[in-house]
């Protein structure tokens, strides 16, 4: 079965089998890693080691934090609020589509309207959105960050310029974290929930220049003060251990694979062949501009409505599965994110074809 559920994700099947066969008895202990305290000599070694591979992968320069936070990716919609936004802070969000907009609608809920200035990025031109990265301008007390999503899991939407601002730049990466290489130093802080290219769900994962926790923060649970995280090593109280433990492992895959490079490559390779599929056949549609087409979540809808639940119903039968859209946005969506082999969007390109082919007029 090739899964192109959009999150909770596939992990690479490596990963998964080495958990099964260490599931019992984890470094030799007679037990599960769930089971030992996270204060363990084990427990500890695992985690520097996950930190040492994903600075090794991401390039992370000394000056930033790494930290591993519960609550996923929507927590940090209200912990960047919270640890950045005290005594009176502004902050700039740019929107490109849902998941941006999610974390705008958290800030105001946090800090009023007054807050949070909020700019869209994306138009549409003759029906196809595209995205136009603005030149920020400002005084740098203006806004403590500016706030993006670089990819857009619903609406199929990836920016990869980046983005130069005269404020810290704040990136939601749940959906493209570690797909391609990035300059992390052009961030102030990175985010992203766990459940795509990490790890399981519940676990986020924040890459934080030391710089932002200085500012201001409002009064908060300690549980997500960035600053309380990062004095106790993430472990200020029980993390979600198990969901360490296998992001710890797909950081290890992922560096025996050759590293962010090395699947940015494949990832390209994967989302060339699908978006080719797609405009080869008048069957497929994709509303979204080439320049911003996502290489991780790729969304597209049949030309005829009606044929969406025999697609979905003939893919499953194929062992092509989750390729429904998200329900706000209906149609279609194959998310390919690193642990997708080439086989599966092999196969799916394959299916699509045929089915296209077979109800085609
Ligand atoms: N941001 C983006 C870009 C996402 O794709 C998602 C979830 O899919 C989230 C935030 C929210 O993550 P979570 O469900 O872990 O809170």
């Amino acid at each position: 079965t090739y899964n192109f559920c959009a999150g909770p994700a596939m992990l690479p099947a490596d990963v998964m089998l080495k958990a099964q066969k260490e599931l019992i008895n984890w470094n030799g202990l007679g037990t599960s890693v769930m089971e030992v305290s996270h204060r363990s000599k084990e427990f500890i070694a695992l985690a520097e080691q996950a930190e040492a591979d994903l600075r090794q992968l991401m390039h992370i320069p000394d000056n930033y934090k790494v930290l591993f936070m519960h609550g996923g990716g929507r927590a940090q919609f209200s912990n960047i609020v919270n640890n950045f936004l005290g005594d009176n802070g502004r902050a700039l969000y740019l929107t490109s589509g849902q998941w941006s907009r999610a974390a705008v609608k958290e800030a105001k809920l946090l800090v009023g309207e007054e807050a949070i200035d909020e700019l869209t990025i994306v138009n549409q031109d003759d029906g196809v959105k595209v995205v136009t990265l603005p030149k920020l301008i400002g005084d740098k007390n203006d806004y403590r960050f500016v706030h993006y999503c670089p990819n857009e899991t619903v609406d199929g939407i990836e920016i990869f310029e980046n983005l130069t601002s005269p404020w810290p730049v704040i990136a939601d990466m749940s959906s493209t974290i570690m797909s391609r290489e990035i300059d992390v130093s052009q961030f102030a802080v990175i985010y992203a929930g766990a459940q795509k290219n990490i790890g399981p769900s519940g676990l986020s994962l924040v890459i934080v220049h030391e710089d932002m926790l200085s500012l201001p923060s409002l009064a908060q649970s300690s549980v997500m003060d960035y600053r309380v995280a990062a004095a106790n090593g993430s472990m200020f109280n029980t993390p979600p251990t198990f969901a360490w433990y296998l992001a710890a492992e797909v950081f290890k895959w992922l560096t025996a694979l050759g590293g962010v490079k090395a699947i940015a490559q494949i990832n390209c390779q994967k989302a060339q062949l699908l978006y080719q599929c797609i405009d080869e056949n008048d069957f497929y549609v994709n509303t979204v501009a080439v320049s911003n087409r996502s290489k991780m979540n790729v969304t597209f809808q049949l030309n005829d409505d009606a044929l969406n639940s025999k697609f979905l119903a003939q893919a499953q039968a194929n062992g092509l599965v989750a390729l429904k859209g998200h329900r706000v946005v209906g149609g279609m969506r194959a998310s390919i994110y690193n642990a997708m082999p080439l086989s599966g969007v092999e196969a799916l390109v394959t299916f699509m074809n045929a089915f296209a082919k077979q109800h085609s007029a």
